[in-house]
């Protein structure tokens, strides 16, 4: 099959992801095997590819956003043929007090779809049957790509973040993840305040509701109750925690920060505020999330490439060229596509 392999991580421009024929996964008991139809592309991709998260595996095929059928391994509950996605977390041990307890996110031996196993930057994806989401029927397979992790993991920022009803919820950074939080946010009628850099950033957000948007380093002009943070940056944190008013939470999404600068405890963090970071997820928020994303008939913005240009869509979503979510298909044959929907 033809898949993305990464050799040795290096800065994107430099190319790291080989396109090439490699033998397809053999298919193994409590495992289905999926031809990939979509797989999307996330910041921690780009972690992994350059480096700044350390190498798991030699020869990793990236990706764990997949959307795929299955066509070895079917189940009682998927039968051969079903679409199903895939996300971050590809099992858990469930013997550990973390998975006994219901925190199957804080698992102490997970494996991680696309970077501690191969993932679905390929034609062909072996992952654990009973860690496949059904999907919504309304998605087509490229706009259900982006829900996987970037829309998983927002939700699971919004529980993190402790959002009630009546908040108001700064959102800073304004990527995939965001800007489907904020559909489920305005769905369920809390304000949205927006920090981010990038005119097109801005715009979407004003487009998709929210009550102010501002430069990444602006303060918001109100107090807010909540806040997440989707840059990989420790002064963003620092801003988001100014925001606050006290006993408000900021939630980090983020699975990698440059550094967390030194910051105020008497103004910043005193009167009870709280700093959370958000990590992995557990199966009940992907399901909860996909459940509530068809009932939304939430439909993320997306620019598509085929799979033989995995390093070119690494480098859009690394240069922020694209306000949008970023997806990859093996299916396409062009040379490349964009779907904004
Ligand atoms: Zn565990
Ligand atoms: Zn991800």
């Amino acid at each position: 099959m033809k898949a993305a392999v990464l050799t040795s991580p290096q800065d994107i421009l430099k190319r790291p992801l080989r396109i090439v024929e490699v033998s397809r996964p053999q298919p193994a008991p409590g495992y289905v095997l999926l031809r990939v139809r979509a797989c999307g592309v996330c910041r921690t991709d780009l972690h992994i590819v350059e480096g700044e998260l350390p190498p798991r595996r030699e020869n990793l095929i990236p990706g764990h956003q997949i959307v795929g059928e299955i066509v070895v391994g079917a189940t009682k509950e998927f039968p051969i043929s079903t679409r199903v996605g895939v996300s971050w977390v590809g099992g858990v041990d469930g013997t550990c007090r973390f998975c006994k307890k219901d925190q199957e996110n804080l698992c102490d031996s997970p494996t991680f779809t696309g970077y501690t196993v191969d993932g679905g930057y390929a034609e062909y994806a072996l992952v654990r049957s009973d860690f496949i989401f059904p999907l919504p029927r309304a998605l087509d397979d490229l706009h259900a790509a982006p829900l996987l992790c970037a829309g998983i993991i927002g939700f699971r920022s919004i529980r993190v973040a402790g959002v009630e009803q009546g908040d108001r919820v700064g959102l800073f950074g304004f990527g995939a993840s965001a800007h489907l939080a904020i559909a489920v946010l305005r769905a369920w009628k809390r304000e949205v305040y927006v920090s981010t850099r990038g005119a097109s950033h801005r715009q979407l957000a004003s487009s998709l509701g929210a009550a102010w948007v501002g430069k990444e380093v602006d303060q918001p002009p109100v107090k807010l109750d909540r806040a997440i943070t989707f840059a990989p940056s420790g002064d963003v944190v620092v801003a988001a925690l100014a925001s606050l008013r006290k006993g408000g939470i900021v939630a980090i999404n983020a699975i990698h920060l440059d550094r967390i600068p030194e910051f105020n405890y008497d103004t910043l963090l005193w009167g009870e505020r709280q700093l959370r970071s958000v990590t992995n997820m557990t199966r009940s928020d992907a399901r909860d999330f996909l459940q509530i994303a068809a009932k939304l008939d939430l439909r993320p913005r997306i620019t598509v490439f085929p799979l033989n240009q995995a390093n070119e869509a690494l480098t859009a979503l690394k240069n922020d060229a694209v306000d949008s979510a970023v997806v990859i298909t093996p299916l396409a044959r062009r040379s490349s596509a964009s779907k904004n929907g």
